[in-house]
Order: structure tokens, then sequence, then C-alpha cells
């Protein structure tokens, strides 16, 4: 049988409960065999700010994902020079895999924005596109190709990891936010310290 993989795309600066819940959400309604969860080298939108090294925001990542046995991390972005595209990642990874059948996990507000991505015309070769509901954002496909997006309600969890890195600046906690081990490993190496979030 073809596999179904889900790809969790994201900075992850850190990883948070929001994201962990939309992915587990989707694997569940479309029983999904895996869940890739792939750090962007540098994001190419977000260029205005210090992104934490991607070796960092991979590591978390992986503690985050670890106790799941079908969520894994994959280092295609963070190994590949220059900015992050999703057309690129999606390309990697059916070239790595090119009998699964791969499905692009996206929150409300970055679904509003695949229109303005970088090489739109090749997003939608390689995988199906699951946008997620968020809150503080509306979820509509409305411009997006036809058959080319599902939309998926999942449980509201208003996190972001702005508000954790500026939680973590203002000295507040980020406890239960984000899994425990990612509490540890941002003060282990002193991230977000800086409140220029
Ligand atoms: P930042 O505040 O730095 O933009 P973020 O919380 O939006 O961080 P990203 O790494 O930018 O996290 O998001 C990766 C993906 O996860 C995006 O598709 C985003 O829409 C989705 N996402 C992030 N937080 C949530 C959430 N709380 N609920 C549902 N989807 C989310
Ligand atoms: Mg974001």
């Amino acid at each position: 049988m073809q596999r179904k993989i889900g790809v969790m795309g994201g900075t992850f600066d850190p990883v948070h409960h929001g994201h962990l819940v939309a992915a587990s959400e989707v694997a569940d309604r479309f029983a999904l065999d895996e869940v890739i969860f792939v750090p962007t080298g540098r994001p190419w939108q977000k260029t205005g700010r210090d992104v934490s090294p991607a070796e960092d925001r991979y590591l978390m990542t992986v503690i985050a994902t670890a106790s799941n046995p079908r969520f894994s991390v994959s280092r295609v972005d963070v190994d590949r020079d220059g900015p992050t595209y999703t057309a690129d990642t999606l390309a990697d990874l059916h070239a790595t895999m090119p009998d699964a059948q791969l499905f692009f996990i996206t929150g409300a507000d970055a679904l509003q924005q695949i229109l303005s991505w970088r090489k739109v015309d090749e997003l939608f070769r390689y995988a199906h596109f699951v946008g997620v509901t968020r809150p503080g954002y509306e979820l509509a496909d409305g411009h997006l190709p036809q058959g080319s997006v599902t939309t998926v309600e999942v449980p509201a969890m208003a996190i972001s990891s702005s508000e954790c890195r500026a939680r973590v600046g203002a000295g507040r906690p980020v406890w239960y936010l984000v899994p425990d081990g990612v509490v540890q490993y941002i003060s282990k190496r002193s991230l977000y310290l800086n409140p220029d979030v």
C-alpha cells in the first residue's frame, strides 16, 4: 500500500504544543503512517529578526517529537544552503520517497499566504495541502487550486513561537506551552533572553 506521509514545515523557534496537536490531529484524520517535521534552514519570510541557529531549532524539534513513534524530523532544509522554499522541501522529500503520498500541513495563517510563496506552481505537484485552524486566523482555501487543499479543525491552541520567545525574554514561564524537554533546552542554551522577537 502507498505510504501516507504528513510533512509539517516550520521555523520551530521554538516548537510548541500548537504544532504537535496539529500534526497529531491531521495524522489521525488522514490515517498517516508518519509525520515528518521539517525545521526550515533560513526562512525567507523571516528576514526581519534573527532566527535561532538551525541546529538548536532542529534539536528542540527532535526532543519534542522523540516520544511519538509516528513523528520524525528531517534535516533536508537545515542542510540545504540558502533560504528555505517549501517547493524545494517537497521536491527533496519526494525524491527520497517517490512512492509516498505527501500531505503538507499548514496553519490558517500560513495557508492564507501560500499564493505569495515562491515557486507556487510547483507546490501542489508533490503534496496535498492540509490547512488547520489556528486561533486568531480565518481558515479559507478560496484562492487555491480546487481540490489541492483540505481544511481540518484542530483543538484550539492559542500558542505561538513569538509569544513563547517574548515570555522567555520577559522572564515568564513557557511550561505547558512547549514540551518539558524544550523548556529545559531553552534554558540550557540561554535562548530568547534578548527580547528581540
Ligand atoms: P512565529 O510566531 O515565530 O511565526 P509560529 O508559532 O507561527 O511561530 P511557525 O514555526 O511559524 O510557528 O509555524 C509552523 C506551522 O505551524 C505553520 O504552518 C503555522 O501556521 C502552524 N502553527 C503554528 N502554531 C499553530 C497553532 N497554535 N495552531 C495551529 N497551527 C499552528
Ligand atoms: Mg508563524
